[in-house]
């Protein structure tokens, strides 16, 4: 077990480190401080990278075995301390009980599930002339970017599949949402040898230089398109491998043959899971027009059943905005809809005298295909519901968009549902349900939501450099196919 009443400290080379600056991790319930924690500075990350680069030169080594034994030491640590996670990452991220309940056992399940994945050597060849086998080698030093949203999950998506590779890491959480993350590398100090996994905290400038670090061999990041474009255009100077999880404008479409009530609450939660602050949050609900007031109707009824409030309190719902910035661009969203005259179902009303950073649940009914609204991504509780009649058209509306990470359809016309489903743009299309994730189940975007996957053999292999050996048997005979050809 561990003290999560003691300082907030980086992980570094495996000691405990504060720093010269701090900055402040605040409760998004009620606006107050909760911990000061370090503010790494540009030595303190090239001592992480140090460290990590001589930790490689051991950890490479380590056989698949030992690497799924501190994989599934941290998963049993993680539940361990399972109570303590999930009381502060209420407190710093704002989610309510069940919400911090999937996301931290979560990923103890992440930890166990990734630790049995592995990349056995490819033999090509081997003939008594030849053999050719491609191996999965680690990449080296890897820079993990994580953001407020599903700080530990998303996290453990980076370190898990890192780790079992072979790789070191240097993780930065975001700055809105620091402390499980510290408490994380606090913990796995226990379970890796030092330098393996180090934590630093800090904000933006911290992520641009470790884009820019020559000792950073890959770039794993969640986060905005725009800032995944920067990673990408910083990462070009050293030609690092990234993988970049980026935003969405996930569609979903909901069929005539839906029985309303029964689907309004399956619809609530695809939009509303997390206080819509998820990047495979339903974000453009389109619905056929014959059950379009029915499906409204019964949306408002079931939000109005949902408790919004400090997820600290048992009853709650869904809880805050997580930080101040994006309280206000979910504010502008709502001004935008307002000043447009667009009607809202339910909500559209924000007390900005209480306290926390509160937006109530809001539906925007069938504003225009171009409005910003159902354009760009709110990444907060506003969804608009949309009217469609033609299947064709609502395809492509549904795929018109820059984004392609998720997509849904909804009906009980089965054939319909895939028909549909099979023409969605995106990296993972759930039919009749939603929000499934597995580890053993590729997870990425199209288009604009990003390059590469998590999860899977296939994001597991985005951890190593294919290493092709070819053995000559007959000594002697080394001249290359071209050569001979010639
Ligand atoms: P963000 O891009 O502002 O920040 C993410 C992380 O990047 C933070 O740690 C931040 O400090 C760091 N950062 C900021 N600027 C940087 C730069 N120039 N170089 C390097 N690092 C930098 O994102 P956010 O607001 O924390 O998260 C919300 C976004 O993340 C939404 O767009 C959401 O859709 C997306 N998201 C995507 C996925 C996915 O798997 N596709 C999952 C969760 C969230």
């Amino acid at each position: 077990m561990i003290d999560f009443n003691t300082q907030y400290l980086q992980t570094i080379n495996g000691k405990l480190v504060g720093s010269e600056r701090t900055f402040a991790a605040y409760n998004p319930a009620t606006g107050e401080v909760i911990e000061t924690v370090p503010d790494a500075s540009e030595a303190q990350l090239d001592a992480a990278v140090a460290a990590a680069a001589a930790a490689f030169t051991s950890w490479r080594n380590s056989t698949v075995v030992e690497r799924s034994r501190a994989l599934n030491a941290i998963a049993d640590a993680i539940d361990k301390n399972a109570e303590s996670f999930m009381r502060l990452l209420t407190r710093e991220q704002g989610k309510p009980r069940a919400g911090a309940q999937w996301e931290i056992l979560g990923s103890a399940i992440w930890c166990r599930e990734i630790a049995k994945q592995s990349l056995p050597d490819e033999v090509v060849e081997d003939t008594p002339d030849r053999r050719v086998i491609t191996r999965f080698s680690p990449l080296g030093v890897v820079g993990g970017i994580v953001p407020w949203n599903f700080p530990v999950l998303l996290a453990i998506w980076k370190i898990a599949p890192a780790l079992m590779t072979g790789n070191t890491l240097v993780i930065k959480p975001s700055p809105f949402t620091p402390l499980c993350t510290l408490k994380l590398g606090e913990l796995c100090r226990d379970f890796l040898p030092p330098g393996v996994l180090n934590v630093v905290s800090g904000g933006d400038d911290l992520g641009k230089w470790m884009t820019a670090h020559p000792g950073i061999a890959k770039i794993a990041f969640t986060g905005h398109t725009e800032t995944g474009k920067s990673v990408m255009r910083s990462a070009a100077g050293t030609l690092k491998r990234i993988t970049l999880e980026l935003g969405g404008n996930d569609p979903a479409i909901v069929l005539p043959d839906v029985d309303p009530k029964k689907v309004a609450p399956e619809l609530f939660w695809a939009a509303f899971q997390n206080n819509a602050q998820f990047c495979n949050s339903t974000k453009r609900l389109y619905v056929h027009e014959d059950v379009y007031s029915d499906v409204l109707r019964e949306l408002v009824a079931y939000a109005r059943s949902v408790v919004v409030g400090d997820g600290a309190n048992e009853t709650t719902q869904l809880g805050p905005i997580q930080n101040k910035p994006q309280y206000e661009k979910v504010c502008e969203y709502i001004d935008d809809c307002t000043r447009n005259g667009y009607r809202f179902a339910i909500g559209g009303k924000i007390d900005r005298t209480a306290k926390g950073w509160f937006v109530p649940v809001t539906l925007v009914d069938n504003p225009p295909e171009d409005s910003r609204i159902v354009r760009e991504e709110p990444f907060g509780p506003i969804l608009p519901v949309l009217k469609w009649r033609d299947e064709a058209d609502v395809i492509r509306r549904a795929n018109d968009t820059e984004y392609g990470l998720g997509a849904s359809v909804w009906g009980s016309d089965l054939a319909a549902v895939e028909r549909i489903g099979a023409q969605l743009d995106a990296g993972t299309v759930w039919l009749n349900e939603i929000h499934q994730y597995s580890p053993h189940q590729a997870f990425g975007g199209h288009k604009q939501s990003g390059i590469g996957c998590e999860n899977s053999l296939h994001g597991l292999m985005e951890y190593t450099n294919w290493h092709t050996i070819t053995l000559n048997k007959k000594i002697g005979y080394g001249r290359s196919s071209a050569t001979r050809a010639a």
